[in-house]
């Protein structure tokens, strides 16, 4: 934006001179830079609220006797009416002009219209930092948070209402998509405008658990006791090479093993608290979003729990499936350690052989090696199954000859985003509604999607 710098200049200076007169009645011994800048930042977060108040009560201009009203009728001046809103610089009071009387019983501030405010409410720039302190802090610990920032305190409360309208915001958008990609001639009406799509596209799935625990009597009422639910996180997201400037350490001695490393990018997360069947309807959604439906080639990268594949083979039957490289090999390293608990040499020799022949696909050698612990490892007994259906999903040396990723790496780092990092906080308490939400919410600001919903949130106070 462009602004009057000679008035920016006028108005700095009398700041100036207001903070060197503040200061100077506090009679500190020691004024550091710190003391003038934060003098400097309550002023001008008072200077804020009233500069808030004076836009809108210039804007409010001439009264008229009558305007229209939404419904078609006719409104009625009633007097300048006072109204509160919670704004970045704190509550502003304010007065405009107020209309009512149609017969619909409804009222109007034609300025509150305008500018979508809802009285007594938080506007949309507040709560857009409300809710970014609540993705990603526990609630009370954002408040304290929020408070060193805005220099105004808000409560709890507050808090948790603004990130959770945020994620409703995304459940509504996830709602709609659903619906769209549904129906037959909603899907025909993306096909006819088609954004590019990138060869490979990945997906993986995951689920992690949430406790979900009444937090009062209102709640009590509806879901008495406390349950553990799974959230269920998908991933699209496509993949590209590291170069080489950019490799960690780890990465370096990676990429001298096996040529290239790669990892994701323009990952784009969605999650729910549902069964299969639906999330299924969200993974074909979101992929649909995306051009999942016409991309030349589909890989998915999951850990193999049953549901998961069923739900690709269901949506996605042509999709390349691939079992998670670590989630295979890890499982061989706890094979290992119970078969061979008390000689660390003959498990190293095993492990490294067996390894190898997971790391060149050859997963009937893995097979056979588990056969021949059996007796020694009830694990190795129930590999037998885990490596014979997965089969044609470790076929590693196949895979990376194609370039594909191998690791979902991806979806581990989305489910510890979401569930670790925000819903497993300390101070984190949830009712069913409250968890989702939250969950999506955080997943939005994750795939780069945030901006979105704080354009629909300032939008909401104008649809009701
Ligand atoms: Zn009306």
């Amino acid at each position: 934006m462009k602004y009057n710098i000679e008035k920016i200049n006028e108005i700095s200076k009398v700041l100036a001179e207001v903070v060197e007169e503040a200061i100077k009645t506090e009679s500190q011994a020691e004024v550091l830079i710190g003391d003038v800048e934060m003098a400097m930042r309550e002023s001008l977060r008072e200077i804020g609220c009233s500069a808030l108040k004076c836009f809108l009560e210039n804007a409010d201009g001439e009264v008229e006797a009558e305007i229209e009203c939404a419904c078609g009728g006719k409104l009625k001046y009633q007097r300048r009416r006072e109204a509160t809103l919670w704004s970045v610089f704190d509550k502003v009071v304010y007065k405009r002009a107020y209309y009512a009387d149609c017969a619909c019983g409804k009222g109007c501030a034609p300025v509150d219209r305008r500018y979508g405010i809802e009285p007594g409410k938080v506007t949309s720039g507040l709560a857009h930092l409300l809710a970014l302190s609540g993705i990603n802090k526990a609630f009370d610990d954002g408040r304290k948070w929020l408070k060193e920032f805005l220099l105004f305190e808000v409560s709890e409360n507050t808090v948790r209402a603004e990130t959770q309208k945020m994620g409703e915001l995304q459940r509504q958008a996830d709602t709609e998509l659903v619906k769209e990609t549904q129906d037959e001639s909603g899907l025909q009406r993306r096909e006819r405008n088609q954004q590019p799509v990138p060869d490979i596209l990945y997906g993986s799935i995951d689920a992690a658990k949430v406790r979900i625990e009444p937090r009062d009597e209102k709640e009590k009422a509806v879901e008495n006791r406390e349950t553990w639910r799974d959230l269920k996180v998908g991933c699209w997201y496509e993949g590209e090479i590291v170069p080489n400037r950019q490799q960690s350490v780890r990465q370096k001695d990676k990429a001298q093993r096996e040529g290239v490393v790669l990892r994701a990018k323009n990952q784009q997360y969605f999650c729910d608290i549902e069964k299969a069947e639906q999330f299924g309807k969200l993974l074909w959604a979101r992929g649909c979003a995306i051009g999942a439906d016409r991309a030349r080639i589909l890989v998915f990268i999951c850990d193999g729990a049953v549901w998961i594949w069923n739900l690709i083979v269901y949506y996605f039957p042509n999709a390349i499936q691939i079992v998670d490289w670590y989630h295979a090999t890890d499982r061989l390293k706890r094979i290992a350690e119970e078969a061979f608990p008390n000689s660390s040499g003959e498990r190293q020799t095993w492990l490294e052989n067996v390894s190898e022949d997971l790391w060149q696909g050859r997963v009937e050698s893995v097979i056979e090696a588990c056969q021949l612990l059996e007796k020694k490892s009830s694990l190795a007994k129930q590999s037998l199954l885990y490596y014979g259906n997965n089969m044609e999903r470790m076929r590693y040396a196949q895979f990376r000859a194609a370039g594909y990723l191998i690791g979902s790496g991806v979806i581990e780092s989305g489910c510890k985003q979401i569930v670790t990092q925000r819903l497993k906080l300390p101070g984190a308490q949830w009712n069913l509604d409250g968890a989702i939400v939250t969950a999506k919410a955080r997943a939005a600001w994750m795939s780069g999607n945030w901006q979105k919903l704080v354009a629909a949130r300032s939008l909401l106070p104008l649809a009701t």
